[in-house]
């Protein structure tokens, strides 16, 4: 009999901030390591694990069983599932849990879920007690690449998304690439598009290998985990070299401008999922480089025909039921950006690979671009 084949090795990322550093442990099978990484990082403690009501049909027992294994017991807060829970009641909740079931300082929140969870965890652990350690237990493709790295933590206003908060980095990430097979396909690809934006923003290479492996990316072999890590390190070396977003950490806002005003129209509903919105944002920044031109036309549509190859939306006549119009539009960017004397910042490309800060495009530019865009449909 030939002897089962050893699980590969987890990739491992850092995030290089000084005292504050800590490793993403990225590869199939990775939630068993969660104890003894736990136990090794901080002897002891106790852990409360945040989840929400669908992650926790999934993957909570294995969590918990992966803790118990390294003798630490963990209570559980369950949220519900969705946006909903970036609430001030949720967080509430969640803070009043913590308390009750004595986490103290030394003790762990974990963060077993997507962006979501990860955001409201992450931001109850800042609060409760001055400030609680966390790990992030990314189980979304977006929460892998994106939101369980670097820190960012908050819940939403009525006024918008993300308006309370706190950066609090994780003192660990394990990424288990296998918690992404039972992931609904449409979020998953919604995740996918942050992956591209990592190969649009700085990496040419990287984008052409998706165009060649993104079925297997989709499909759990070695390509996934590859194209996490990949993402993984270029989010770290950006959050490494600017934490707190004063300069090059907003190139990782590449088709968000656009993205936010089409989500807003949509009322950040599940009409219009966040990655759908960056796709077709990321193609209206590569169109609108195009125009600027900056870049060919041939390239923002060979970016457009990546994202519409794997499923996702690309164009603005996928949201007609939702965008009325370029003023429409032009009112929901005032609203999420500043707008200083007619001029807006822009995250612009001069090629796959080459996006930089524009700070200072005309917002008629855009406008007029938008109406011809909308004509289109
Ligand atoms: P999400 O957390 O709502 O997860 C999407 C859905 O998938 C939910 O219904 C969830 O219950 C379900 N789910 C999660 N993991 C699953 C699994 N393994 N199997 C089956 N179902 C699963 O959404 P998201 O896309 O992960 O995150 C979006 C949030 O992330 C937004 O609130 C956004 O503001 C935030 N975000 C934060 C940052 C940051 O830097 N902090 C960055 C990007 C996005």
């Amino acid at each position: 009999m030939t002897a089962p084949l050893r699980a590969p090795d987890p990739i491992l990322v850092n995030v290089a901030l000084g005292a504050r550093s800590y490793d993403i442990v990225i590869g199939r099978g990775t939630l068993s390591s969660l104890g003894h990484r736990i136990a090794a990082l901080r002897p002891g403690a106790k852990a409360a694990i945040v989840t929400d009501s669908n992650v926790a049909r999934y993957h909570l027992a294995a969590a918990t069983a992966a803790l118990e294994l390294c003798g630490i017991g963990a209570a559980v807060v369950t949220v519900p599932a969705g946006e909903g829970s970036k609430s001030f009641a949720v967080l509430e909740q969640v803070c009043e849990a913590l308390i009750e079931k004595r986490i103290e300082r030394g003790d762990l929140v974990i963060a077993l879920g997507g962006g979501v969870v990860g955001d409201l965890a992450g931001f109850a652990a800042a609060a409760v007690r001055r400030g609680l350690d966390y790990v992030q237990v990314p189980t979304t493709l977006l929460a892998q690449v994106d939101s369980s790295v670097g820190g960012k933590t908050a819940i939403d206003s009525k006024h918008g998304k993300n308006l309370i908060g706190a950066f609090h980095q994780p003192i660990l990430v394990v990424a288990d690439t296998a918690l992404l097979d039972s992931l609904p396909l449409r979020e998953f690809r919604a995740g996918y598009a942050e992956v591209a934006k990592y190969g649009l923003i700085g990496n040419v290479a990287f984008f052409s290998r998706l165009e060649d492996d993104w079925r297997d990316v989709f499909a759990g072999g070695a390509a996934r985990e590859q194209a996490i890590a990949t993402s993984c390190r270029a989010k770290a070396a950006t959050v490494s070299r600017d934490e707190r977003e004063t300069g090059e950490r907003a190139l990782l806002n590449l088709g968000h401008t656009f993205g936010h005003a089409l989500e807003a129209a949509a009322g950040f509903s599940d009409r219009l999922l966040h990655g759908e919105a960056i796709s077709i944002g990321m193609v209206l920044a590569f169109e609108f480089s195009a125009k600027r031109g900056l870049l060919l036309a041939a390239t923002a549509e060979k970016v457009a025909r990546h994202l519409a190859a794997v499923g996702l939306p690309t164009h603005l006549s996928a949201v007609a039921g939702i965008v009325t119009g370029a003023d429409q539009l032009m009112d929901l960017i005032a609203q999420d950006k500043k707008v200083r004397r007619g001029r807006l910042t822009f995250i612009l490309a001069r090629g796959i690979g080459k996006a930089f800060v524009a700070p200072d495009v005309d917002a008629a530019e855009v406008r007029a671009f938008l109406a011809e865009k909308l004509a289109e449909r």
